[in-house]
């Protein structure tokens, strides 16, 4: 599933398009807009005024005649944005959900293989239902302690939610607990004073390296890929790069989860 490092760099990528006059939208797939009809005749003719990201969600600022609204888009669990510069989605028609075109003979097309991707468009820049951007620097280790370290639940399934930090998923919670030395079937009550700086100072390291190496490596040929190469997740049975016990797997919160089982305390 896309994270925030992927669709952080997806945000930067789209950027390119700031400026553009919508000429055309399309729908292939109704399901995939979950509310905000109404506005799908006011996107022909808005203009771009700029794309921003809150938590794993994309936002399409968009204006038409004074008005200001939000094209948002979750990628769920195998959507992608794809900026097409000629008259030419053939390579991606299979999996198109969704289609924008532009003055200027681009196209935004976002696709999705799983259809668990979802859009909506709203009037509001912000969703409250998420909780702090764990890149923001209004987070500090107390504030993850805060968020935490009442709740009788693990702490991979913590990392999880996103009405606490929004943005972290499956990958990058396996990676920023293995970075921390924490193991992630421990409970928020159970977490040490100096482990939560441990695991900002993880969270923070992970995700950053992650934008930087364009997101994480999928080894998909359709779903755009970036460099980062996973140091837990998904290693099951390889040994451990810092203590060379066997990485483990184990279901939490429904999810697979990858730790040492040595090293990680
Ligand atoms: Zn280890």
């Amino acid at each position: 599933m896309p994270e925030l490092p992927e669709v952080e760099n997806t945000v930067k990528k789209l950027k390119a398009l700031n400026g553009c006059l919508v000429k055309g939208v399309f729908l292939f797939d109704p399901l995939v807009l979950k509310s905000g009809k109404s506005y799908l005749l006011k996107i022909k003719g808005s203009k771009i005024k700029g794309f921003f990201r809150q938590g794993k969600y994309i936002f399409c600022n968009l204006s038409k005649e004074r008005c200001n609204f939000y094209l948002v888009i979750h990628l769920g669990m195998s959507g992608f944005l794809a900026i097409k510069e000629k008259d030419d989605v053939s390579d991606v028609a299979e999996y198109l959900r969704f289609l924008l075109v532009f003055n200027k003979g681009f196209f935004l097309a976002f696709c999705d293989i799983r259809k668990f991707g979802k859009v909506f468009i709203t009037k509001k820049p912000l969703l409250t239902s998420l909780g702090e951007d764990p890149l923001s620097p209004n987070l500090t280790p107390a504030k993850i302690a805060y968020l935490f370290k009442e709740k009788k639940q693990k702490i991979k399934s913590l990392l999880l939610r996103q009405d606490l930090l929004s943005g972290i998923g499956n990958i990058y919670a396996d990676e920023a607990l293995w970075l921390a030395g924490i193991k992630p079937t421990r409970l928020g009550t159970n977490i040490k004073e100096d482990e939560w700086t441990k695991l900002y100072k993880a969270i923070k390291k992970v995700l950053q390296t992650a934008i930087k190496a364009g997101g994480t490596d999928l080894g998909d040929e359709v779903v755009p890929s970036g460099r980062y190469t996973p140091l837990v997740y998904g290693r099951e049975g390889f040994p451990c790069s810092r203590c060379r016990a066997k990485i483990v797997r184990e279901k939490i919160a429904s999810r697979s989860s990858y730790f040492c089982s040595r090293c990680q305390k």
